[in-house]
């Protein structure tokens, strides 16, 4: 059964004995992860768009409309 690529740069993964960083295909790679997680650049696709959208106060009055 092949590994999948490695998720930063793609490239396939070297098996384990050879390789502690999987599932990455270096440490280079797991640091640039890791570093990604760290900045919250590390987007879940599916779950942010319904936690992102709570900020605006949904104030329906139509005050301050100064003519
Ligand atoms: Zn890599």
């Amino acid at each position: 059964m092949p590994l999948p690529p490695c998720p930063i740069c793609q490239k396939p993964v070297p098996p384990r004995p050879e390789n502690t960083s999987q599932p990455f295909c270096s440490r280079r790679c797991r640091a640039v992860d890791l570093g990604r997680w760290l900045g919250e650049e590390y987007r879940v696709p599916d779950r942010q768009a319904d936690e992102q959208e709570d900020e605006q106060p949904s104030d329906g009055s139509d005050r301050g409309h100064d003519a």
